[in-house]
């Protein structure tokens, strides 16, 4: 195809879209066996306590190094995996992997809480809890040391029993957190009732904490999270202005560059025994 607008030849949209088109086809072919090839890896980014200035957890993020197209961003192949059904045996794999090296920081003394990151996929597939549970067996961690991150659309959908399953989730002694709080459409109403500990303030928020409305829903849910006796933690904070702001507002527990990028963890192992003090 080759469309002339203006004299020009305007086919390179169409080279752009078979590109993309092309890129998606060969992730897709090749998700599944990214597992078996050893094509996965964990990163870890740290969360701190503001006010002790203490590494408290860490939250595992899923690396894909593709042998052709190389590093690939989770924003890209996680809606890949999650559409081919791949989703659940990477999931199952990234909590046992994450459960294990939580069990080894512990057992050098280290008792770091280990975030890992669910997809609605491991929820509708109806065996979460076994799988959870299992991995907890597994590795012998304690389950007070796993931390489960769902979205608000996760938590809201009420197809796929999710609230029987994250009573069942809470009942194995781990602990829930809300990822991106604010960004989905949760209701406050239910928010009371859901078996959840902790909300994640959502990146877009604190990167804009300067302006007034930011700070004006930062400040609510902060508030939101103290009057429902649940803990919140800041993502994404890059700056001293931005954690201090946020000291001001009572909100201690922070995750961003501003700490750690996400590294291997003989990386960020490294952070676990600094101050964090800023
Ligand atoms: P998320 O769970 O909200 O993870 C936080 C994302 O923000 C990570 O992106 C992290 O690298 C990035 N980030 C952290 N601090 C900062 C900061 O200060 N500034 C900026 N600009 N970015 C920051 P990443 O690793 O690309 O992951 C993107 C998303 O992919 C995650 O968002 C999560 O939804 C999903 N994901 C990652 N690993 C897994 C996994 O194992 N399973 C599932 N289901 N989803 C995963
Ligand atoms: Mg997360
Ligand atoms: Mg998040
Ligand atoms: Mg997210």
């Amino acid at each position: 195809y080759q469309v002339k607008i203006n004299g020009k030849a305007h086919y390179l949209i169409y080279d752009d879209n078979d590109e993309k088109i092309t890129r998606k086809l060969l992730l897709e072919q090749s998700i599944g066996s990214a597992l078996d090839h050893n094509e996965l890896l964990l990163h870890y980014q740290s969360q701190v306590d503001a006010s002790s200035g203490k590494v408290v957890g860490v939250e595992a993020l899923l690396r894909w190094k593709h042998p052709q197209l190389g590093w690939i961003a989770p924003l890209e192949f996680i809606p890949v995996a999650e559409d081919t059904g791949s989703i659940l045996s990477i999931g199952r794999w990234v909590l046992l992997e994450a459960c294990r090296q939580a069990k080894t920081w512990a057992d050098q003394g280290h008792f770091i809480k280990m975030g890992v990151n669910l997809s609605p996929r491991q929820f509708q597939q109806g065996n979460l809890v076994d799988t959870v549970a299992e991995v907890l067996q597994e590795t012998g961690l304690d389950p007070a040391y796993l931390d489960l991150e769902i979205t608000e659309s996760i938590a809201m959908s009420h197809i796929h029993n999710v609230i029987p399953q994250l009573h069942a989730l809470k009942h194995l002694g781990v602990s829930i957190s809300i990822d991106d709080f604010g960004t989905g459409y949760s209701s406050l109403s239910y928010l009371a009732s859901f078996p959840i500990d902790k909300l994640k303030i959502a990146r877009e928020f604190i990167s804009k904490i300067n302006e007034k409305d930011s700070h004006s829903i930062i400040a609510s849910i902060i508030n939101l999270a103290y009057g429902l006796n649940l803990n919140v933690i800041a993502e994404g904070v890059e700056d001293c202005q931005q954690a201090d702001i946020l000291k001001g507002i009572d909100c201690y527990e922070m995750q961003g560059y501003l700490f750690s990028k996400p590294v291997i963890a003989a990386e960020i192992e490294k952070t676990f025994q600094q101050d964090h003090l800023h």
